[in-house]
C-alpha cells in the first residue's frame, strides 16, 4: 500500500480500502474468510481487518497442531518471530488457547492485546457452530499513521526492518486507544462487520465466473479457491500482506 495523504480536502477514496474475499482450503480442510476496511481518525490512517477461519470439529486438532508449528502462516504483524517476542503471547498462541476454551465449553471474555512492536490492537474469539465446525475470529486495528511526507513510527513499525520496542508511554498510550478510535466512528460498527462477516461465511459460493447466492450475495470466483464479495472495491493485492 502506499503513503496516503491526509486530510479530508484530498477526498481519500476510503471506499478503495473495503475488501472482503474468501478461500477455501482442501488439506487441511478450512475456510477462511477475511475483510478490510478503512477510516481516517484525527488525520490518522487507521485499518480494520477481520479474520474468520472455519474448521470442521473432527479437524480441530490437525487445526492446532498446525497452529502451533506453522505459526509463520497466521502471522498478524511482521513480529511474531522476533526473537525476543514475549513468549506465549503471539496470535497463534492466543488462537490455540480460545480453541481450546471452546472445546471445553468455557466461556471466555473477549480480551484486547497489543503488538509491543507496532501500533496495533487485536482481538481473539472463536465460535460454536455445531455441525458446521468451529470458527477462529481475528480483528485487527492497524494504525498507520497521519501519512506525512516523511513517514513517522506509526507507518514504519509495520515494516519488516522495523524491530525497535514501543517505548513504555507508547506502548501504553496504545492500550486499546486504536480500537477505540475506530470504532468511535465505524460504519459498520464492530458487531455489524461481525455479524455480516459470520453471514458472509456460510453464504453460497460455486466454482463460476459469478454465485448469485439465495441470501442476495454476488461473489466472484477468482479462479482457484477464491472469491471475492461483489462489488469488488479495491485491488486485492494491495492487502495480500494483511490478509491471511
Ligand atoms: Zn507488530
Ligand atoms: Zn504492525
Ligand atoms: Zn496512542
Amino acid at each position: 500500500m502506499k503513503q496516503h495523504r491526509c486530510g479530508t480536502d484530498i477526498g481519500f477514496p476510503l471506499e478503495a480500502c473495503r475488501h472482503l474475499e474468501v478461500r477455501h482450503h482442501e488439506s487441511p480442510q478450512k475456510v477462511v474468510l477475511s475483510s478490510a476496511d478503512a477510516q481516517i481518525v484525527s488525520d490518522e490512517f487507521i485499518m480494520r481487518f477481520q479474520t474468520w477461519t472455519l474448521v470442521p470439529w473432527n479437524r480441530s486438532d490437525t487445526f492446532v497442531e498446525q497452529l502451533a508449528k506453522e505459526d509463520y502462516m497466521h502471522d498478524i504483524c511482521v513480529h511474531g518471530r522476533l526473537a525476543g517476542y514475549p513468549d506465549g503471547s503471539k496470535v497463534t498462541d492466543h488462537m490455540i488457547s480460545r480453541v481450546t476454551l471452546l472445546e471445553n465449553g468455557e466461556d471466555c471474555q473477549t480480551r484486547l492485546f497489543q503488538c509491543p512492536y507496532c501500533y496495533m490492537d487485536y482481538m481473539v474469539d472463536a465460535k460454536d457452530f455445531g455441525e458446521q465446525g468451529f470458527a477462529v475470529i481475528t480483528t485487527k486495528w492497524v494504525n498507520f499513521g497521519p501519512g506525512r511526507e516523511s513517514p513517522d513510527i506509526k507507518w514504519r513499525c509495520h515494516g519488516t526492518r522495523y524491530k525497535d520496542r514501543l517505548d513504555v508511554n507508547d506502548a501504553a498510550c496504545h492500550g486499546g486507544e486504536i480500537r477505540a478510535d475506530f470504532e468511535s466512528q465505524a460504519e459498520p460498527s464492530l458487531e455489524d462487520l461481525t455479524s455480516d462477516n459470520e453471514r458472509r461465511l456460510f453464504s453460497t459460493r460455486k466454482r463460476r465466473a459469478i454465485t448469485r447466492a439465495p441470501d442476495g450475495r454476488i461473489w466472484r470466483w477468482s479462479g482457484g479457491a477464491r472469491w471475492f464479495l461483489d462489488p469488488p472495491n479495491s485491488n486485492p493485492s494491495i492487502w495480500e500482506r494483511w490478509l491471511w
